[in-house]
């Protein structure tokens, strides 16, 4: 199947490691020219200079950003624009928080909202133009199960992502019919985020296949294992293409099985 991406400019929000690099890479490998972004300049530039190489120069533009920065976000959308204006946008920089309800104090809860309201709402509005304008616009965000099915241990991240859910349905139906606006609700990828917490585990001398079987089991994953980056940034790049050009306001879920609703 040709998704139509060939040479259509992507940006993809925290590229420089786990589902959106793996993104970049799918994005690279149909055909599409990328724009990442990530706060940090080290990881990023490493990794554009990784994808430049194998895919080629032109093909990569990276800049380092902190998504909930307006100015940030205004920089990064003019050269995107340079480098030949996006057709569509994956938001998917962020990161969970764990804390219980009781745990989470007042500023928690703020830093987590602006963080995943935010990390939608700047990119977004910063690109629209750009997306209105390619004829093609889509919109792609990483979201997490936890929207749908909360966990108390993850209460205020829960109640956000729900949230998010809400605005992006909203969205679907104010930016038809030139822009598209989906998601995708994973479940546990094995990214940057479980190997800190991995690093971080009680017994030291629990081996890292094990301590994710582990943790896979616990979850009652039903396909037994975390899912892979590459698996979420499939879903990501088909929703981001033209490919998926009658989907607008939808939500794929990709957990291993892991949801307890219809
Ligand atoms: P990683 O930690 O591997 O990657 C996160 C990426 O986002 C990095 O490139 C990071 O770079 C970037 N990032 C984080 N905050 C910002 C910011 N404010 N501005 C710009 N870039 C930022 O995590 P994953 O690949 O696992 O996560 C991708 C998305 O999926 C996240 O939104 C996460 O919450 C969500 N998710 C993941 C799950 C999982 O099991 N892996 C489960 C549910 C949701 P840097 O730190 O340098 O900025």
């Amino acid at each position: 199947m040709d998704l139509g991406l060939t040479d259509k400019v992507v940006v993809v929000t925290g590229g420089s490691s786990g589902i959106g690099l793996a993104t970049a890479k799918q994005l690279l490998t149909e055909g599409a020219r990328v724009a990442i972004c990530a706060r940090g300049a080290e990881r990023l530039e490493a990794v554009r200079a990784d994808l430049a190489s194998e895919y080629g120069e032109d093909r990569v533009l990276a800049q380092p950003v902190n998504v909930l920065v307006e100015d940030d976000m205004t920089a990064f959308a003019a050269a995107v624009a340079e480098f030949g204006g996006a057709s569509a946008l994956v938001n998917n920089a962020g990161q969970g928080r764990v804390s219980t309800f009781a745990e989470t104090t007042d500023d928690a809860w703020r830093e987590e909202l602006e963080l995943k309201y935010f990390s939608q709402i700047r990119p977004i509005r910063a690109f629209i133009p750009q997306l209105k304008a390619s004829g093609q616009g889509a919109i792609v965000a990483t979201n997490s199960l936890l929207a749908l099915q909360p966990e108390p241990h993850m209460v205020c991240t829960s109640s956000a992502r729900a949230g998010v859910q809400n605005l992006l349905k909203s969205l679907a139906r104010e930016l038809a019919p030139e822009i598209r606006v989906n998601s995708i609700l994973v479940g546990l990828i094995d990214s940057n985020q479980w190997q800190r917490r991995f690093e971080a585990r009680r017994d030291k001398t629990q081996s890292r296949a094990d301590w994710y079987a582990d943790l896979a089991a616990k979850k009652n994953i039903p396909l037994g294992r975390l899912g892979d980056p590459a698996e979420a940034a499939r879903v990501l790049t088909f929703l981001a293409a033209p490919a998926s050009s009658y989907m607008t306001g939808a939500q794929v879920e990709i957990s291993g099985g892991v949801s307890r609703f219809i």
